[in-house]
């Protein structure tokens, strides 16, 4: 991939426009391009800076990209939604050996939601988290459907990140405890000589940030994107994350003592070992055991950005009816029906069951005598029951799923329907109002039909996220059903010139 056309072949310590960004350390990656922490030389601060890929057609998909991010940008900062969605900060060309390649420059942000669904070992978020992070996707998706005009149609754990409380700070602490663990490794290295000990290499494994390193809970299908975030650190159960995490152990190298009362003549390579292993396990925020549901107090607050516009497109110009990733298509995209904003709302709903239970909401296979598609489609009725007469007749794939009584499935004969409010209670152990309240809130969006689907602003208003601590409100009555957001509107450039530049 790093050829002419592919990826360009950043290092650490390059330098973009002119001098002015500096490459510190990769951040992930993805389809079209890598995503760098840098450092912006005349800001003084850190941004993550993402260089696109060099070919025609990314390059095409980018300058798409940077046209929705500034409509973002320029529109109403003032909607509460408005701070809940990525900021572009710049953008500008780099000539590489492999092309030209566009950079887009964005405020630096932390782990995705897949992550944290992974720290609480794919057991659930704590519902007070899942309300709060509720509440801003819905109102991030309000300022994106109506203010701005712009269906984001990839919305998913992979795609919502957490926000860093004070990057530079961060920085500094990961910069600290790397210069920490290579003075550990060398005074162990050294002593691994004098005792002659060679029997472990376990220094290195724990170098290896082994928890994001994971490939997905094995039924999850391979990415192809990967991450190596900056840590957000939650309060956690047991540190205070930003302590360095030798500081308070370690007095000095050179002065012969490691940690409290450790002397490095005297200590084995086992006892430096276990101090680096215990010490940086405590206090390293990517390990950190986050807080569970009864340990939460008043103002524990989570806060996420919707980001990736990389998929998105404009409510009246759509690029591709090819949209959402499988777990988090709505039927009408898999019927190949009309789709709109509220296509982006059936995702939100997917992905909050993902967040209350760790498990995907729908994730088909394709069997012997079926494919994924009708696997999909089965599982949608078993859970929330026959697909709307009106996404089935206007679908242009429907005959292809269903017999002509457009009720009966040609490839899936026995379904077992299991309503959410039952599979929150029988499966997922939530009490009786839990169940009840989550399958109401979540069953608004599980509407088959696009046109009845409610809107993000209703949503907003759900009584579920009444006690949720989240700022900001929308005028907008709940039970409203995107009459006003294009909800299923489909349209093939009729528009464009209105959104055009
Ligand atoms: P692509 O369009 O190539 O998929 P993304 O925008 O999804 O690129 O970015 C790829 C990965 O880079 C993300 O999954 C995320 O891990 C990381 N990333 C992207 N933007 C940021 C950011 N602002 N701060 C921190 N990490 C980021
Ligand atoms: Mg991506």
């Amino acid at each position: 991939d790093y050829v002419p056309g592919g990826y360009h072949p950043a290092y650490l310590g390059e330098s973009y426009k002119d001098g002015r960004y500096v490459l510190v350390r990769k951040l992930g990656w993805g389809h079209f391009s890598t995503v760098w922490l840098a450092k912006d030389t005349q800001e003084n601060k850190h941004v993550a800076m993402k260089v696109v890929r060099s070919a025609k057609s990314y390059r095409e998909t980018a300058i798409d990209e940077i046209k929705l991010l500034s409509k973002i940008n320029h529109t109403d900062p003032d909607h509460p939604g408005h701070a809940h969605l990525i900021k572009l900060v710049d953008y500008f060309d780099h000539q590489g050996a492999n092309g030209t390649h566009i950079c887009m420059v964005f405020e630096v942000l932390g782990e995705n939601l897949l992550s944290l669904i992974r720290r609480y070992k794919h057991k659930g978020l704590p519902i007070k988290f899942v309300k709060q992070i509720a509440k801003q996707i819905l109102l991030a998706a309000d300022f994106l459907h109506r203010q701005c005009g712009i269906i984001h149609t990839d919305i998913k754990p992979e795609n919502i990140l957490l926000e860093i409380e004070d990057v530079e700070k961060l920085v500094k602490y990961l910069e600290d405890s790397q210069k920490e663990r290579r003075l550990l490794r060398r005074v162990s290295s050294k002593l691994k000589s004098y005792n002659s000990d060679t029997s472990s290499n376990s220094i290195d494994d724990d170098n290896k940030r082994i928890p994001f390193r994971k490939s997905r809970k094995s039924r999850r299908q391979t990415l192809v994107t990967g991450s190596q975030p900056l840590p957000s650190p939650l309060r956690s159960r047991s540190n205070s994350s930003f302590v360095s995490p030798l500081q308070s152990s370690i007095s000095t190298f050179a002065g012969r003592t490691i940690g409290n009362n450790i002397n490095p003549s005297h200590a084995s390579h086992q006892d430096l070992q276990s101090l680096m292993s215990k010490t940086f396990k405590e206090s390293d925020p990517f390990s950190a055991e986050p807080p569970r549901e009864d340990e939460l107090e008043d103002d524990d607050l989570i806060r996420v950005k919707i980001a990736d516009l990389g998929n998105a497109c404009w409510v009246y110009r759509h690029f591709t009816d090819d949209i959402q990733t499988r777990q988090y298509r709505a039927p009408e995209v898999i019927l190949g029906a009309n789709w709109g904003c509220s296509s982006d709302i059936w995702s939100i709903g997917c992905l909050l069951f993902e967040l209350l239970t760790g498990d995907y909401l729908f994730d088909p296979t394709e069997g012997p005598n079926f494919s994924k598609n009708d696997d999909h489609l089965a599982q949608i009725i078993e859970l929330v029951g026959p697909i709307s007469r009106h996404v089935l007749e206007e679908g242009f794939n429907t005959k292809r799923y269903f017999h002509s009584d457009m009720r009966t499935l040609r490839q899936i004969k026995n379904l077992k329907p299991w309503p959410l409010e039952s599979v929150l209670m029988e499966k997922y152990k939530l009490s009786e109002t839990d169940s009840r309240e989550i399958s109401d809130f979540l069953g608004c969006m599980l509407i088959t039909d696009p046109k009845y689907r409610m809107d993000a602003a209703g949503l907003s208003n759900h009584f579920w996220l009444n006690d949720c601590s989240v700022y900001g409100y929308i005028d907008h009555e709940p039970g409203t059903r995107g009459e006003d957001v294009g909800a299923g509107c489909h349209s093939h450039g009729s528009l464009t010139d209105l959104f055009d530049e």
